[in-house]
């Protein structure tokens, strides 16, 4: 794991969202600040019982500074609404706040780049905090960088998506949310054409068992 100076020293003693959001605009807790545009902070009511956990911010979300606002975020709000869970009462936010990328070329196209662990881990003060100021009743994880962040990076997705499962001490959060886990919508995307009806009827399902917890 490659050694990250962590973002605790930069967030506040606070569970108001709008605090914590403004703070992080300044973290330095990794060097994955130097290359984005902004700091992608969550969004959604404070007093969301459900709250979305992503991996990072892309391209588009980056420039806007809001998240799931691209593509995946439009195919997101699609499965959502097909799980009957009204978006607007939804907690979105990522593992990483900042956009890791590399060029295609010199100049050219920004290139989503996986972040590695030691940078979801210094970045999981930020979320961490998020959980703790809306205490929500549901966590769902979309993809594997979420999930692991939060249950450990042993955890599999492919073999407990869909599961109700609970944090099992990598973080604690006083409303001991129920937690599922499930492929992120970006991975649909990625994926071929003809298998994204399915896929997309699996995100569906897995979004269906979480509301089920609500
Ligand atoms: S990715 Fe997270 S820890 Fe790294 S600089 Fe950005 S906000 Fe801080």
């Amino acid at each position: 794991m490659s050694r990250q100076p962590g973002a605790e020293e930069f967030v506040p003693e606070t569970t108001d969202l709008a605090e914590l959001a403004a703070a992080a605009g300044g973290c330095r807790g990794c060097e994955l600040y130097r290359n984005a545009e902004r700091t992608v902070f969550g969004a959604g009511p404070a007093t969301a019982r459900l709250v979305l956990v992503g991996e990072q911010p892309g391209d588009l979300e980056d420039r806007a500074g809001e998240p799931f606002v691209g593509p995946a975020g439009r195919l997101l709000d699609r499965a959502l609404e097909e799980a009957g869970i009204d978006r607007g009462e939804v907690y979105v936010t990522n593992a990483v706040k900042h956009f890791k990328f590399e060029r295609a070329a010199a100049g050219g196209r920004r290139i989503h780049k996986k972040p590695a662990r030691g940078e979801v881990v210094a970045c999981r003060p930020w979320l961490v905090a998020e959980l703790r100021a809306v205490q929500p009743d549901v966590l769902v994880c979309l993809g594997a960088t979420a999930a692991q962040s939060l249950l450990g990076p042993s955890f599999r997705v492919t073999a407990h998506r869909g599961e109700i499962l609970h944090l099992d001490g990598e973080v604690q959060i006083p409303s001991a949310p129920a937690v599922v886990a499930t492929i992120h919508p970006s991975a649909i995307l990625r994926g071929p054409a003809e298998q994204r009806d399915e896929a997309l009827a699996g995100l569906v399902a897995d979004l269906r068992v979480a509301a089920g917890v609500l």
